[in-house]
């Protein structure tokens, strides 16, 4: 057992990562240490990815309307949230969607939809988006995300180009049964090894937060070294009102920076991104959560808004990181608020307050239309909806005046509140966050 944290840091750079005993002494250890332990951590993270951060962007390709019945998910049978619900945005929207997160520094994107699995046709149309947007942008990763994948349809979307394949494993074998009755453990084991044998980089990770132990956090973390995944996103529950996990508040700042070290040093070389719920629950401590991490997902996620992107990049900036397949993160940061301010002026000069939950402009060239040099007019942002988009339930745009922005803000229990529904971006006529 290892003494400090950075003997066990020294002995996982020896290449012996950490095993179940030092994982939960890890999840164990008190908040006095806790800068200690993030310290050594962070020394496995700059050994295999410098100081740099992976921005992904997420586009989320149909929302809601799922028969699958995920305790922790607001698109699930059942499912009480108002969030928006539409069916498969036309492959111009997606790509369109996609090249807000481009302009915003993602070098990834995320092509969500709700469901159990994608039917052939689906696949088809994931494959025609992924020609579109790599078509315009060679550089760009595509990572589908469309739930258990039957024979066959791994390959075709590798032919198609797409380079990764997202399912995760969420949580531990011992506790899945808790969580989810419409599928198993083991279909979500197969569909990441089918992935992998088509040649999709596996991307797999977890939901922290619904009720598991530490014993339970460490399984999963092992499950996840089984599956070989090639990354790793980490949620934190987002306990959504209108589903079965409305209420739970298990983590702290403290605990969710643990959970992220556990993942470094049992997975050093794995990328690891904070993905969803992490304004809600590392809140002030998110910057010190890419000493660990080393990926994030600019801006809104798929049903709940994240924090504006512009403060994503800032605390890329301030941390002294750079952004993979970005020359300089802090010129593209300035770049975006000059022309966000450009954004606010032109529509009318409104003052700062009225601006803050303004969502930055972003397009090929960092152009929004209303006021960009003609050469940066690539892709405007306020344009309707395409026909066909939120058929389901058409999206609403924020009430004039209602603040968007709650994170940080608690009731009067002292609970952070529930998050914003997102209700802009994908599936909406409004400005995405990027
Ligand atoms: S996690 Fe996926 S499969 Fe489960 S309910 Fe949500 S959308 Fe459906």
């Amino acid at each position: 057992m290892f003494k400090t944290f950075d003997d066990l840091a020294d002995s996982v750079l020896a290449g012996a990562p950490a095993d179940r005993e030092a994982a939960l002494a890890v999840l164990a250890s008190e908040d006095d240490v806790l800068l200690d332990l993030v310290a050594a951590a962070s020394r496995v993270r700059r050994r295999y990815f410098g100081n740099s951060v992976k921005v992904n962007y997420l586009v989320n390709l149909k929302s809601g309307l799922c028969p699958e019945d995920c305790g922790y998910c607001s698109q699930r049978l059942g499912s009480d949230a108002e969030i928006l619900k539409y069916s498969w945005l036309p492959t111009d929207e997606a790509k369109r969607q996609a090249e807000f997160g481009l302009a915003g520094g993602a070098s990834r994107v995320c092509l969500v939809a709700s469901g159990r699995g994608p039917s052939n046709r689906d696949v088809g149309r994931v494959a025609e988006m992924t020609e579109a947007i790599k078509g315009a942008n060679p550089e760009t990763e595509v990572c589908a995300c469309l739930g258990i994948l039957k024979e066959g349809q791994a390959e075709r979307l590798r032919q198609a180009g797409v380079d990764a394949y997202n399912h995760n494993l969420n949580t531990a074998p011992s506790h899945y049964e808790e969580i989810c009755s419409s599928h198993t453990f083991q279909d979500r084991v197969d569909t990441v090894d089918s992935a992998r044998s088509a040649g999709l980089s596996p991307c797999s990770g977890l939901i922290v937060g619904m009720g598991e132990t530490d014993e339970q956090l460490v399984e999963a973390v092992e499950a996840l070294r089984e599956i070989d995944s090639d990354s790793i996103p980490v949620n934190f529950l987002i306990p959504f009102d209108g589903t079965p996990l409305e209420g739970t508040w298990e983590l702290t700042p403290q605990k969710c920076l643990r959970i992220l070290c556990m993942v470094r040093l049992m997975c050093p070389d794995r990328e690891l991104r904070i993905a969803g719920g992490r304004e809600l629950h590392l809140r002030s401590l998110q910057p010190l959560s890419l000493n660990v991490a080393n990926s994030l997902f600019l801006g809104d996620y798929l049903t709940s808004e994240g924090q504006a992107a512009e403060d994503d990049l800032d605390m890329i900036v301030d941390g002294g990181f750079q952004i993979v397949g970005q020359e300089d993160a802090k010129a593209l940061r300035d770049r975006l608020r000059a022309h966000r301010a450009a954004h606010r002026e032109a529509m009318g000069g409104a003052d700062a307050e009225a601006g803050a939950g303004l969502p930055p402009c972003a397009g090929g060239g960092g152009g929004c239309g209303s006021h960009a040099a003609p050469e940066e007019q690539q892709v405007p942002v306020e344009q309707p909806v395409p026909a066909g988009v939120g058929a389901a339930q058409p999206a609403e745009a924020p009430e004039a005046g209602v603040d968007t922005v709650r994170h940080g803000l608690r009731d009067d229990a002292g609970r952070p509140l529930v998050p914003t529904i997102r209700r802009r971006g994908a599936g909406t006529d409004a400005p995405p966050n990027s």
